[in-house]
């Protein structure tokens, strides 16, 4: 599965400053089916030694396009505190 147009990483620029809420991966419910990834207009997605999804959260803009594709609610949407910039 890949996508036909592959937006640049971080096209829309450093968007973590001004998110005011971010998904975060529940990966016990996660099937690795991809859709998130496929559908970040920010690409922040990359995938760990298990193929597991990741977010760059230093891109992510918190626009939750990730958590409405998601077909296991395997993503949830979380107040940001900025802990982690
Ligand atoms: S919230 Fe939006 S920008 Fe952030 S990872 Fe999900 S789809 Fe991408
Ligand atoms: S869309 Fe949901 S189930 Fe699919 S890879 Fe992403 S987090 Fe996992």
């Amino acid at each position: 599965m890949h996508p036909l147009l592959k937006p640049i990483h971080g096209a829309a620029g450093r968007t973590a400053d001004w998110r005011t809420i971010k998904p975060v991966i529940e990966y016990e419910k996660c099937t690795k089916c991809n859709l998130c990834w496929l559908n970040c207009p920010d690409s922040c997605f990359s995938f760990d030694e298990e193929q597991y999804p990741v977010i760059d959260y230093t891109y992510c803009k918190g626009c939750m396009i990730c958590m409405e594709v998601c077909p296991h609610d395997a993503i949830l949407e979380v107040p940001e505190t900025h802990e982690e910039i």
